[in-house]
């Protein structure tokens, strides 16, 4: 297998990882290799898709050049500090430069138990893999930094849940896997020397053009504070709840990392939480912005013995840095939602007009991908505004707000049919629901039918094109299709 492995980071000191082979399984499956990412890597995506392929992809041969290593790193989990997590059941095999010059890593998510497994089975089960790889994939076809997938295979054996699943193992391919959780793992154990290290090469492997300022923590944590705010505002305009939001989940590359309970708004709530396992609702849609603040405090208080000198000067910069992540999110967020109004100038009350529409959209239950796709059209032609209108619990909510919304427009010297072009390039058609996920991991799992699964990557890649041989997939659930709860793929 022709992978061009450069491990940096199996190179950085022992404290960092953990050397170890995955596990063999019995029966290994190519269920989809992602071509298009193949190709960028520079891998022969038929040889992936071999069954020698298959012996890679779930972790029976190590490729040559691989250096498997489990990545050490701690986290809050839902606020609380747990100093060893790991990866439980993730092994990195190395990294790849792609032919746009980019170094990624190349990891396989459920490849078998670690040193940092603790109770856990290091298993993957089907359902959760191609979930990720659904979701993960449209996201970066949405246009939303995220992880990719490259590969995912089932292992022919079974993996214990609440049930007997079959077991699966996802290829994950990410910019890094450095989280806001690596240097708490560091600075929970005192490790300076360690935390001075992943910093540098945090930063010259993610933020090259920003080395060289005399101090790569701060420079480091004034780039992931920006990617965080840009990252969450992105989320907030194609309607994703990532779920769990914790520091080991918090990618320093401002990467969308670890696809377990996360789901798409159908309705618009910025309440809205899916995660079984959320009970107070702490990662909830509108609270994404403060958590992921939250998440830079933490970050901040693990780099503070390297942001200055004395300590007081490191807490007062750490503060000043933690609260400039408001500004920079409400920025980002002022541009999603200007673009998704389909305004190009900046005034000072579109952030008015923006909140006041997302209002009653949430008084009135209305699809947030419908109604942001509808308003394109309705941006070409008023006639479209009828069917808009029918969206609302009541209709004039809409009607009073698009006179508004069109006495802003008129002040833009943009025609019609360019206006509506710009916002589908921003308001997609389709979005992974998750009644459709659901449905596509139960042909899978209870029926080996893996159709859905292929309709759905493959409508998703596009998903700013009007597709009307899938329109039904672009629709919400009906009520009883509806998705209520989401699980973590343990
Ligand atoms: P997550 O909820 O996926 O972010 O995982 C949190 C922690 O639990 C990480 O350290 C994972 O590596 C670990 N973990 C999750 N699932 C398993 C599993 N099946 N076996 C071992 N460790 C796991
Ligand atoms: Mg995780």
């Amino acid at each position: 297998m022709n992978f061009a492995f450069d491990n940096t980071y199996a190179r950085l000191p022992d404290r960092f990882h953990a050397r170890v082979s995955p596990a063999r399984v019995r029966e290994p499956r190519v269920v989809k290799v992602n071509r298009a990412l193949a190709e960028l890597l520079g891998l022969d995506a038929d040889r992936l898709a071999s069954a020698d392929g298959a012996q890679v992809l779930a972790g029976n041969t190590l490729p040559e050049g691989a250096e498997s290593i489990a990545l050490a790193y701690a986290g809050h989990q839902f606020g609380s500090f747990v100093s060893q997590l790991g990866d439980g059941r993730a092994i990195l095999l190395g990294e790849v430069v792609g032919k746009d010059g980019k170094r990624r890593d190349i990891q396989l998510k459920g490849a078998g138990r670690t040193p940092f497994s603790r109770g856990g089975d290091g298993r993957a089960a089907l359902g959760p893999v191609l979930r990720e790889y659904v979701v993960s994939e449209a996201m970066a076809a949405l246009g939303v930094p995220t992880t990719r997938a490259l590969a995912a295979v089932t292992t022919g054996e079974p993996v214990y849940r609440e049930e007997v699943l079959p077991g699966a193992v996802l290829t994950r391919v990410a910019a890094s896997h450095i989280r806001v959780g690596t240097f708490q793992f560091f600075a929970a154990r005192g490790d300076r020397e360690a935390l001075a290290t992943l910093a540098s090469y945090a930063l010259s492997r993610h933020y090259p053009e920003a080395v060289g300022s005399g101090n790569d923590a701060l420079a480091l944590l004034d780039r992931v504070i920006a990617a965080q705010a840009s990252l969450v505002a992105r989320w907030l305009g194609v309607g994703f709840v990532h779920g769990v939001m914790n520091t080991d989940n918090t990618s320093i590359s401002g990467e969308t990392i670890d696809y377990g309970p996360c789901a798409f708004l159908d309705e618009y709530d910025p309440e809205k939480k899916f995660s079984s396992i959320d009970r107070g609702g702490r990662y909830a849609f509108g609270n994404q912005p403060g958590i992921a603040q939250w998440n830079m405090a933490r970050l901040a208080e693990a780099l503070l013995p390297l942001l200055a000198g004395d300590e007081k000067e490191a807490v007062r910069v750490a503060t000043e840095r933690v609260q400039s992540f408001t500004g920079l999110f409400v920025e980002a967020h002022e541009r999603v939602l200007r673009a998704k109004l389909g305004l190009v100038r900046e005034e000072d009350e579109d952030l008015a007009l923006a909140a006041d529409l997302l209002d009653r959209l949430a008084s009135n239950r209305v699809d947030y991908t419908v109604f942001f796709r509808g308003l394109c059209a309705s941006a070409a032609d008023s006639a479209a505004d009828a069917k808009l209108a029918s969206l609302f619990a009541e209709p004039g909510a809409f009607r009073d707000w698009a006179e508004g919304w069109r006495r802003r427009l008129a002040r833009e010297d943009v025609s019609p049919e360019a206006r509506a072009s710009a916002m589908r390039s921003v308001n997609p058609a389709f979005i992974p629901r998750n009644h459709r996920i659901e449905e596509l991991i139960q042909a899978a799992v209870l029926r080996d039918d893996f159709g859905p699964y292929e309709t759905l990557v493959q409508v998703l890649s596009r998903p700013y094109d009007d597709q009307p041989e899938f329109a039904h997939l672009s629709e919400p659930p009906q009520p009883e299709e509806r998705v209520q709860y989401t699980f973590c793929g343990t």
